[in-house]
């Protein structure tokens, strides 16, 4: 049968790369990346500012590889060299600019549709993560201001004032960064950071002594408006502050509609049911990395979800 795959992967991030790595070491001939963008790894590429330090132990998760695919600190550019390379040498078919729109059940087989053509497989995978829709925050963001209202660092010039709300990793490293050349405020609502791993804490809190970075914590911002293109932030302590823009680094969220289009039930928290081998209950339809959790995971957890998945497979085959 045309277009017939043992294992169809959508989602070219961590999980789906080592997917397909994993598939292929496993014995499988016929397996498929589908990615929406127009390379791998988008949530590296878009939300990773450059020469950023990428940790393989992350958030406290676990850190040991399990599968074939390993993982090491680097930097943003040496996981994309590493990611190609694994695509390379595994010799993996991939479409790129292949938006999946939805996958429905037909007989034992899955049926993959994208705009790039429909696929059949025995086995779909996925791993489209949750940076497809960056967290918002509850209040209304001014139309006008979508210049200077961000979600990652790839609109920011020096010289600006800018505040990034946040308390996670990425707020912290964000802000850091930030600092070397702007004017720069880290919003928490919380008093103190509990999320941060030891090299970010320490960063912002010299960043903070040195005068680099001003602290805003245990203070949550109540709205934004437009000031003469300016983003005129009002906190809970009734302090209003002018900025020249806004990052917020406040996480992602679970593709919701796409999960449903495809047949799969969600828990209250809109995260997908999976038995212990993270297929879902449509049979032969599994989800793996960022969307199997409930607040994000990282890149050694997404690698181990694809060996989980993939050592399944191939056992029950
Ligand atoms: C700023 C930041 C810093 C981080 N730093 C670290 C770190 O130092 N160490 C660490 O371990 N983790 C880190 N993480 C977390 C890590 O990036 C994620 O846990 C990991 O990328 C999850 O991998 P994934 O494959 O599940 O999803 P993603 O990496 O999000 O990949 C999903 C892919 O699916 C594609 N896609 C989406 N929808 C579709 C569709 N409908 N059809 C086809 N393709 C689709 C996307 O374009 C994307 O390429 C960080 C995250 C952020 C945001």
């Amino acid at each position: 049968m045309e277009n017939l795959y043992d294992v169809v992967v959508i989602g070219g991030g961590p999980f789906g790369i080592a997917s397909v790595v994993e598939a292929k070491k496993a014995g499988f001939k016929n397996v498929l990346l589908l990615e929406k963008g127009d390379n791998h790894s988008q949530t590296i590429r878009k939300f990773y500012k450059d020469g950023k330090r990428v940790d393989k132990v992350y958030k406290g998760l676990e850190s040991e590889t399990r599968g074939c695919v390993e993982f090491f600190d680097g930097t943003k550019e040496s996981t994309l060299n590493y990611f190609d390379k694994l695509l390379d040498d595994g010799d993996i078919e991939a479409v790129f600019n292949a938006e999946v729109e939805s996958v429905k059940k037909d007989g034992d087989l899955l049926i993959v549709t994208t705009a790039k053509g429909v696929f059949k497989a025995k086995n779909v995978m996925v791993g489209i993560g949750r940076m497809g829709k960056p967290n918002k925050p509850e209040y209304k963001i001014p139309p006008s201001l979508i210049q200077v209202v961000n979600y990652n660092l790839n609109n920011c010039n020096c010289g600006e004032k800018i505040i990034v709300v946040g308390g996670g990793n990425s707020a912290a490293e964000y802000a850091v960064d930030l600092s070397g050349c702007n004017d720069v405020t880290l919003n928490y609502r919380r008093s103190t950071f509990t999320r941060l791993n030891d090299i970010n804490l320490a960063a912002v809190e010299d960043s903070a002594r040195d005068g680099k970075l001003t602290l805003k914590l245990g203070v949550d911002i109540t709205g934004i408006e437009n000031d003469n293109g300016k983003v005129s932030v009002s906190y809970s302590d009734g302090s209003v502050v002018i900025y020249d823009r806004i990052i917020y680094a406040i996480g992602g969220s679970t593709p919701v509609d796409f999960l449903q289009k495809c047949g799969i039930e969600l828990d209250s928290d809109t995260k997908p049911i999976v038995d212990e081998n993270l297929q879902t209950n449509v049979k032969g339809l599994y989800v793996g990395g960022d969307i199997a959790s409930k607040n994000g995971a990282s890149i050694v957890s997404a690698l181990n979800d694809a060996h989980k998945i993939i050592n399944y497979i191939i056992n029950k085959a």
